[in-house]
């Protein structure tokens, strides 16, 4: 085996700090470049006293130099909650963050991923999404900071690629859940989790009709781990989600029983744009990576309440 020195921006948040773990677990060494803007230095504390794990405070908005052969770009808070937060820095840590790593790739002949996302499609007028489906996406909505961010952040890859022969792969992660979210972090699993263990309400936005296709976050690595090892001229963009498609309220009712709770829902609105239906068509992933998700939700749901009972003392 080849040791090699791999980079990952946004390495202490939810997805990153597992990747990091499965790089070093498979004998590379990790740079791992994160502001801590939603990441968490408890995500990578048991990694500290690694001689192969290097943390470096800093923010892709800026450029930044090292020698690597692969970098996974992660940077850039994934929570609607978080991203709205302050719009204009997530456009800038998606566009100026892509355009730094794409530099550095270029200049050191690195290969590196984007991590972008199912929100490319937007409220998605097809069903289910495939990647030649070019989205629907409201240019000045609440969520167009992330959504048009992660795909001009694509466009940079693919002009990149074409331009200076930079050797890219992109992903689109479906909503993806586990161990290491932030109990904050606002998204709908750990939402729902948290809730129920505190016994309080569990907030579902509109009706509950809207669906989305639940990924656990080990399911996510290994299509990671393979999109990074493909063939060169594969550059996707490839799905990685798990098309089990669920209901909001499905979510929550389920929640419920594998919790035992005696929380009760109760309904918010729907905030603006919010996708009415999402579910990958995993079809090139299956056939170019050979790749398919393991673990279901119910599984994986158990999993992260284990996660969240231990973390918060419940
Ligand atoms: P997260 O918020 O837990 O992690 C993002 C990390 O990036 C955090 O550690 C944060 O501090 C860091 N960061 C943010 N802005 C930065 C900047 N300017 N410079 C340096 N670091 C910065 O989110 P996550 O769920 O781990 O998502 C990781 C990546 O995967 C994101 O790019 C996200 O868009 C993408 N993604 C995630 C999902 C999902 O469901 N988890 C779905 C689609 C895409
Ligand atoms: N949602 C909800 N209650 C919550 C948090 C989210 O009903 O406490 C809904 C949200 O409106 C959306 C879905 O759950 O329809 C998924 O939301 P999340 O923020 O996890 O991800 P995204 O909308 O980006 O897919």
């Amino acid at each position: 085996m080849i040791r090699k020195k791999v980079l990952v921006t946004g390495g202490a948040g939810f997805v990153g700090s597992h990747l990091i773990d499965r790089l070093l677990k498979d004998g590379h060494e990790v740079i791992c470049v994160d502001n801590y803007f939603t990441g968490q230095k408890q995500n990578i504390i048991h990694l500290m006293d690694n001689p192969y794990f290097e943390y470096i405070r800093h923010d892709i908005t800026m450029p930044f130099f090292i020698e690597v052969d692969e970098i996974y770009n992660l940077a850039c808070p994934a929570s609607p909650v978080h991203y709205q937060y302050n719009p204009i820095k997530t456009v800038k840590t998606s566009v100026m963050g892509a355009i730094n790593m794409l530099g550095l790739a270029k200049r050191i002949n690195a290969r590196i991923l984007q991590a972008s996302t199912s929100e490319v499609y937007g409220d998605p007028k097809v069903h289910p999404q495939r990647e030649d489906y070019w989205g629907h996406v409201n240019p000045i909505g609440k969520r167009s900071c992330y959504d048009e961010g992660k795909r001009v952040a694509e466009t940079l890859f693919f002009n990149y690629h074409w331009q200076n022969n930079v050797k890219i792969k992109v992903i689109r992660i479906f909503n993806t859940y586990g161990p290491r979210m932030h109990p904050q972090d606002g998204r709908v699993v750990s939402n729902f989790i948290v809730q129920a263990l505190q016994g309080n309400d569990i907030t579902i936005y509109g009706d509950g009709g809207q669906t989305r296709s639940f990924q656990f976050v080990d399911d996510l690595i290994e299509g990671m781990i393979r999109m990074m090892g493909s063939r060169e001229d594969f550059t996707g963009p490839v799905n990685i989600g798990n098309p089990n498609e669920f209901t909001i309220k499905e979510l929550a009712e389920k929640v419920i029983e594998l919790t035992g709770t005696k929380s009760k829902i109760i309904y918010h609105d729907l905030p603006s744009d919010d996708p009415m239906q999402r579910q990958p068509d995993i079809s090139l992933a299956k056939r170019e990576l050979n790749w398919e998700p393991k673990v279901q939700l119910n599984e994986g749901l158990l999993k992260t309440i284990e996660y969240f009972k231990s973390t918060m003392n419940l």
